[in-house]
């Protein structure tokens, strides 16, 4: 009796031993497309090992307390998304605090362009000072300089992980040609210099003064930021290229938004895709003798027209300092200084 029981259980844990050989058998191929390791982090999250290789873009790590969302509370009086529903970016729209512990975490580096050709280097003190105040504080800036007076670029501190750059380059007799150069240089900057070295660019007008946060809330594929001078307008009053001999050219009808050439960012590989395309748009206008009718603003009006922006930045981030407050604009982020463009641009 002993005998058998021992005999049955052993006939028993080999049938058991068979069945699990089939079962390793029969799901091992799907494992390399469906396994998980069952490994619990500390926020409750399994990690798969296989198919789950991305980074999601809004992982919280910390247990942060912030204000609670509602979807039935907030701005009123302006509009936050696009019919493409692309955000677009008002103070009350975001957490700043929730959105810089997201991104901490990320350890991004951002590239930052300006521009401070012939008399414009007396601008880049106050831009670059006030940038130390407000511009993605706290996270890795790098700021990279075009001049043509190297030796009045201004010492301006920076805080740790923040550092500047200056290249030369020519000057020019043609204000317009200055501002159409930059495409170029920044085409070649992405190129040569910060490729596996920042992860987000931003280019700048340098006339400009930050006088609140322009952070986190901004970074996007590709970002633009709405003109202050048009947001109110029919978009038959917008100033785009109309000539349809231009590779500028937006018709009648068409167009979203009117976007400043003053400020403009993204990903590197799509604002390297908007400046490559803008400068050979740009140049083969040249070729046939039209330039747009603001130079690289048409240009990237029409691109942005064609490449919708994943981000779009309210007027609150480039202003001007002319222009009396709207009610809706709570807060000035970036704004253009008043100046005499027969005195500073060297032509008129
Ligand atoms: N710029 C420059 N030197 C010039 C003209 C323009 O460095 O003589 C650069 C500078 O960065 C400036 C940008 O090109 O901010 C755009 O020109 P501007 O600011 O005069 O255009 P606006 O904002 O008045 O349309
Ligand atoms: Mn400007």
């Amino acid at each position: 009796m002993q005998l058998l029981n021992g005999k049955t259980v052993t006939v028993i844990l080999l049938l058991a031993l068979l069945l699990l050989v089939v079962y390793w058998y029969i799901f091992q191929p799907y494992r390399d497309v469906v396994s998980f390791t069952q490994e619990e982090t500390t926020e409750g999250r399994c990690t798969a090992d296989v198919i789950v290789s991305v980074d999601h873009p809004f992982h919280l790590e910390d247990h942060l307390q912030y204000k609670q969302p509602s979807i039935v509370q907030g701005r009123t009086d302006v509009v936050t998304v696009t019919p493409w529903l692309a955000p677009v970016v008002w103070e009350g729209s975001f957490n700043p605090v929730l959105l810089d512990s997201i991104y901490k975490h990320k350890n991004i580096s951002i590239a930052a362009t300006v521009f401070a050709v012939g008399k414009y280097i007396m601008f880049l003190k106050k831009f670059l000072e006030t940038a130390e105040q407000h511009f993605f504080v706290g996270f890795k800036v790098h700021f990279y300089v075009f001049t043509d007076r190297p030796n009045e670029v201004p010492q301006v501190k920076m805080a740790a992980g923040r550092q500047l750059t200056v290249s030369s380059v020519p000057s020019s007799k043609r204000w317009q040609e200055i501002s159409a150069r930059r495409m170029e240089l920044i085409q070649t900057l992405i190129e040569e210099k910060l490729r596996n070295h920042a992860d987000y660019i931003f280019c700048l007008d340098v006339d400009s003064q930050f006088h609140g946060r322009w952070g986190t809330e901004s970074l996007g594929g590709l970002v633009a930021v709405i003109h202050p001078g048009y947001y109110r307008d029919d978009r038959s009053k917008f100033p785009y290229e109309r000539r349809p001999k231009s590779k500028a050219y937006v018709a009648p009808g068409e167009g979203d938004f009117y976007y400043c050439g003053g400020a403009f960012g993204g990903l590197l590989q799509e604002v390297y895709l908007l400046a490559s395309t803008c400068r050979s748009n740009f140049q083969a206008d040249t070729k046939e003798g039209i330039e747009a009718a603001w130079q690289e603003e048409s240009h990237l009006n029409r691109y942005m027209w064609i490449n919708k922006p994943s981000k779009v930045l309210s007027p609150e981030y480039l202003w001007q300092d002319f222009k009396p407050r709207n009610p809706e604009i709570h807060i000035i982020r970036f704004s253009g200084v008043v100046k005499n463009y027969a005195e500073i641009r060297p032509n008129v």
